[in-house]
């Protein structure tokens, strides 16, 4: 299994980027869609793909609260399952210069991960951390 280090942000419009591939792509609506396994490596930044995870919320104009919650949700899951640091956490731009996509204030955005303030409906960290210990559990007592 490929080493996920990263979480690359991107914006995307249905006219454009018509060859890059996301893992995951955020609707106006705020759903989630799984496009591409996150066990796969997909193309979505040239020199970084093999070792990130690549999510896409679909503009054009501004991200909706909706999108910002479900993206918000999905990093927090992605940190957890494979052990990534919030500073591990980047957009496009601050990779590749001459870019401004995913459009986001990205020190604003790692600063909300960390405070926790932008997720209401989200499950806690303790019960995130409690049904990973069970799932633990359930896997050694099958020993
Ligand atoms: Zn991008």
């Amino acid at each position: 299994m490929r080493q996920i280090k990263k979480i690359i942000i991107h914006c995307t419009t249905s006219s454009d980027d018509k060859n890059a591939e996301y893992h995951i792509i955020i609707h106006k609506d705020g759903s989630c869609q799984n496009n591409i396994p996150e066990s796969n490596i997909a193309k979505h930044l040239k020199d970084h793909n093999r070792n990130s995870i690549g999510i896409a919320w679909v503009g054009p104009g501004e991200i909706t609260l909706e999108q910002k919650k479900t993206l918000d949700s999905t990093i927090r899951r992605i940190l957890k399952i494979y052990d990534i640091s919030i500073n591990d956490i980047y957009g496009h731009y601050e990779l590749c210069t001459g870019k401004t996509c995913p459009n986001l204030d990205m020190d604003g955005l790692r600063k909300s991960i960390r405070t926790e303030e932008y997720l209401p409906d989200g499950p806690s960290d303790d019960e995130i951390e409690i049904s990973l210990i069970d799932i633990e559990n359930q896997v050694l007592g099958e020993d």
